[in-house]
């Protein structure tokens, strides 16, 4: 109710609200005004062929150039637009953003897929699939240009629905990622349910690969079920020589890390492009 009273007025907060909330109502306010201030921007990482080095496509990672703070993470800030439903705005802009550069790329002579991050709120919303429609038509893309990143909690809180609308964005040609593959339920069910083309092993097995043998052995095993059902699969966080030759023996399909670069602005990863032509 506090949130309700509008601009200013959660100043007038109840002394037993603690800092914590205050923090997180500043902070969704901010995320509002930023967005009207056109502070936030994408940030663009390479995806690598392990086995040929080249370029296959590209992951957009939101960033808030906030005029004080600088450039702001979205571990800052995400968990507070998911709390208050302004991921929805956001997540609209940044599929919008996303699509467009894309559509830019294309028309100059480089193409890139780019892979954009949906949250849960996002993708439950009934007109979802319209949305990715109506964005891929006002940049003119080929769907084929557009990959969306799924986490597993999304696939599982609606499992009816969510397989209705893969179908839906796989028949408008849009491709179809699982991220952080083995953090979250890691279902079987789920793979072979699902139409999704891709999965990505999450960083945090890729971190420590090369030195637990557990997580070496998790490793190879994710790679081995996404052959074994025919997807595409994807290493995150890739930053050592070391894991990169790991992965390419085990046949993983792709990289991405600090290995070959982190996300950077659209103008340098335009340029990328242009050299990797
Ligand atoms: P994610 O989708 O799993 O993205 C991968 C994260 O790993 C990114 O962090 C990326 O910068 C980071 N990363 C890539 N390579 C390396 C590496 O070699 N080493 C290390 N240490 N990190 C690496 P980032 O950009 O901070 O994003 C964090 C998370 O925020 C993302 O995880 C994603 O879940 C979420 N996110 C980012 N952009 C969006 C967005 O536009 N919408 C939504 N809903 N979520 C987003
Ligand atoms: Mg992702
Ligand atoms: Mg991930
Ligand atoms: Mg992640």
């Amino acid at each position: 109710e506090v949130k309700e009273r509008g601009k200013g007025h959660y100043r007038f907060y109840r002394p037993e609200m603690n800092a914590n909330l205050l923090a997180r109502i500043q902070l969704d306010h901010a995320l509002r005004e930023g967005l009207r201030a056109q502070q936030f921007v994408l940030h663009y990482q390479p995806r690598i062929d392990l086995r040929s080095g080249q370029l296959r496509s590209c992951e957009a990672l939101l960033r808030w150039q906030h005029p004080e703070r600088g450039l702001v993470l979205p571990s800052e800030f995400i968990g507070v637009a998911e709390e208050t439903g302004f991921i929805v705005t956001l997540g609209d802009w940044v599929l919008d953003s996303a699509v467009q550069q894309a559509a830019a790329w294309l028309h100059a002579g480089t193409p890139c897929p780019v892979a954009v991050n949906v949250s849960a709120l996002q993708f439950h919303q009934t007109d979802w699939v319209a949305r990715v429609a109506r964005a891929l038509n006002a940049h003119a893309l080929p769907a084929e240009l557009l990959e969306l990143e799924l986490t597993e909690s999304i696939l599982i809180r609606d499992a009816d629905e969510a397989l209705e609308r893969l179908l839906a964005l796989r028949d408008l040609g849009v491709r179809l990622s699982l991220d952080d593959f083995g953090t979250g339920y890691s279902s079987l069910t789920y793979l072979k349910r699902f139409p999704l083309q891709q999965l990505k092993i999450d960083r945090c097995f890729i971190a420590t690969m090369h030195t637990d043998p557990v997580d070496a052995a998790i490793v190879a095993a994710i790679i081995q079920m996404g052959q074994a059902l025919q997807m595409e699969v994807v290493a995150e966080g890739v930053e050592l020589a070391e894991q990169h030759a790991r992965l390419l023996a085990l046949g993983c399909d792709q990289f991405q890390g600090f290995l070959c670069s982190p996300a950077v602005p659209p103008e340098p990863f335009g340029q990328f492009l242009r050299q990797a032509r």
